[in-house]
């Protein structure tokens, strides 16, 4: 499926070029859906001069290695019918950014725009580059997480989900047993993060949303939260306040898309020398936060993108031993060719339908 247009997605069939010694072919299973896709799909990726049409959408592909090259076969640690996972971004392992960690912030490859699946233009290189497909080829710099055998398919979709919340809501913030963490916002995202607070020993989650998102916090509730916010209908700094004796939490992780008044929420909610991880896009809008209380506080305040290799790991084995019935984050499966309909659910556009975690098979 291409992405030709803004919200315009075609059916085409393409080529699937030879796989080089340094080179692989992924043949998708299934690829996850997240905030990101609805924003591609509106047109944000090319608006912000991310990208160019046509493109391939879907960064969050699951599938078998259908076949690689000797190099990197022997790099990657994968042979032919090896199912994996694949990172979305590609980096070049040698600058700055790379030899500190920080893979995902790498710009070598594509100066100009994202160096990741599903946002790569078909003009670049061969053009097989997202999970909107039935293969993708697989660039030398490609990062891949071997699938445990028995993690069934319908979960292994979720993993940037969960390693989403692995990395902002614990690893980021260095959440320690027994902390108190507020997470803003209960999409895919922050139910990650309520998952990964559970496997980290957090004893107090509280989790915000809107009136409209009943749903999503009723399912917080059932995954471990122990307290529900309806951020629409109640003073959320207050309640904090109130559960917290009037400490503030420990921790506040900000995931709510497009409300920049969260993050005031957030300093106001933290308590003295916390820390504030903001994760959640905001579409542009500029928060307005009082810096004198982050100073006053001394609070720790962290911008976080993306996930990162120990987080992909740690949310592979956590949907592998599946210890907080993780298939009720699972709402809708697709064949690829509804994709458009796929993402309109997720976007919360259909009448009738409440997605979490959507996943589109070829
Ligand atoms: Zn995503
Ligand atoms: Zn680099």
């Amino acid at each position: 499926m291409v992405q030709v247009a803004d919200r315009e997605l075609e059916m085409r069939d393409i080529e699937i070029p030879a796989v080089g010694a340094d080179e692989g072919l992924l043949r998708v299973q299934a690829c996850g859906l997240c905030g990101s896709d609805v924003e591609q799909y509106a047109g944000g990726t090319v608006s912000r001069g991310l990208g160019s049409y046509p493109m391939i959408p879907g960064h969050e592909p699951v599938g078998v290695i259908e076949a690689v090259g000797a190099a990197a076969g022997a790099r990657w640690g994968v042979r032919v019918g090896d199912r994996v996972a694949l990172e979305p971004h590609l980096s070049c392992g040698a600058c700055a950014n790379c030899l500190a960690g920080r893979y995902h912030l790498c710009r070598i490859l594509r100066p100009s725009g994202i160096s990741s699946y599903g946002y790569l233009p078909m003009e670049f290189g061969h053009g097989l580059w997202g999970g909107y497909a039935s293969h993708i080829h697989l660039h030398p710099r490609s990062v891949l997480h071997r699938l445990p055998d028995s993690l069934p398919l319908k979960l292994a979709t979720m993993y940037q989900a969960i390693a989403g919340g692995v990395r902002w809501s614990v690893y980021l913030p260095e959440t320690a047993l027994g902390d108190t963490v507020l997470v803003q916002g209960c999409g895919q995202r922050g139910l990650g993060a309520v998952i990964a607070c559970r496997e980290a020993g957090v004893s107090r989650i509280i989790v915000t949303g809107l009136a409209r998102d009943a749903f999503k916090l009723d399912l917080a509730l059932a995954l471990g939260a122990q307290h529900a916010i309806v951020a629409d209908r109640e003073d959320t700094v207050a309640r904090v306040l109130q559960i917290t004796g009037g400490r503030g939490a420990d921790v506040v992780v900000d995931l709510a898309p497009g409300a920049p008044q969260t993050v005031s929420h957030a300093i106001d909610a933290v308590k003295v020398g916390g820390t504030v991880v903001l994760a959640g896009l905001k579409g542009g809008r500029a928060a307005s936060i009082d810096t004198d209380r982050v100073i006053f506080k001394e609070i720790a305040l962290r911008g976080a993108f993306s996930q990162g290799w120990q987080a992909y790991e740690q949310a592979l084995r956590i949907l592998d031993e599946n210890r907080h019935d993780l298939a009720r984050l699972k709402t809708h499966e697709f064949p690829l060719a509804q994709a458009a309909h796929a993402i309109g659910i997720l976007a919360g556009d259909v009448p009738g339908e409440e997605g979490i975690c959507l996943s589109l098979y070829p």
